[in-house]
């Protein structure tokens, strides 16, 4: 891994598609070194990458195209830290539901997310949630076209519910993803965790 004690964690935000510049701004007042991964060479010189929200469905292809579908697994399952908000906790999910005709994910955390889950009037909308990870105040949460992790499996942790108990957030090892955006309410306590976890493996 590169990066060395005392320096600043070197971090990349995947850039195939998605809010990639809320991300990086984010994590660049957070103290990080951002860089934008599009290659498999820029995804090896990083020591935490962020999945952003988007279009699951068109990273996943890019990825494909790019050649970065098989170095992101690998890394993943090496190890690396990664923080996946809303398509990025789609591609993070070891299973897919509603994705569209040979939709695939990068895989991670073990559970069942499903696109698209607040179809109709609610596509959008924002909500206060418990956290029980952070010390209060609640997290702000936007919801833009969200998924919703709809089966936590045994290895995975839900960190976050709705008030009709369906799970927004969840974490396994150096995993951390949400259906909601922290990056365009404010909230930097997300990142912030993963920015540690960043800085405890390099
Ligand atoms: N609906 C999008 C998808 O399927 C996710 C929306 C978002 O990232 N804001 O990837």
């Amino acid at each position: 891994m590169s990066g060395s004690a005392g320096s600043a964690p070197r971090v990349g935000v995947l850039s195939l598609q998605g809010d990639v510049r809320e991300h990086a701004q984010v994590l660049t007042q957070l103290g990080a070194e951002v860089t934008l991964v599009r290659r498999a060479s820029e995804l090896a010189a990083v020591d935490g990458l962020v999945l952003p929200g988007g279009e699951s469905t068109v990273i996943d292809k890019l990825s494909r195209s790019f050649g970065l579908q098989a170095p992101l697994r690998e890394a993943i399952a090496a190890g690396l830290p990664v923080l996946g908000t809303c398509a990025g906790l789609i591609l993070l999910a070891d299973r897919l539901a509603d994705g569209i005709a040979g939709q695939e994910t990068f895989g991670g955390i073990d559970a069942t997310v499903r696109r698209n889950a607040f179809g109709g009037q609610v596509e959008s909308f924002e909500a206060d949630l418990d956290v029980a990870i952070f010390e209060p105040p609640t997290v702000r949460a936007a919801f833009i076209r969200a998924p919703v992790i709809e089966e936590v499996g045994s290895s995975a942790t839900a960190l976050a519910a709705l008030p009709d108990g369906r799970v927004v957030a969840a974490e396994q090892g150096n995993l951390l993803a949400m259906a909601f955006h922290p990056e365009s309410t404010g909230e930097t306590r997300f990142h912030r965790r993963f920015l540690d976890r960043v800085s405890s493996r390099v």
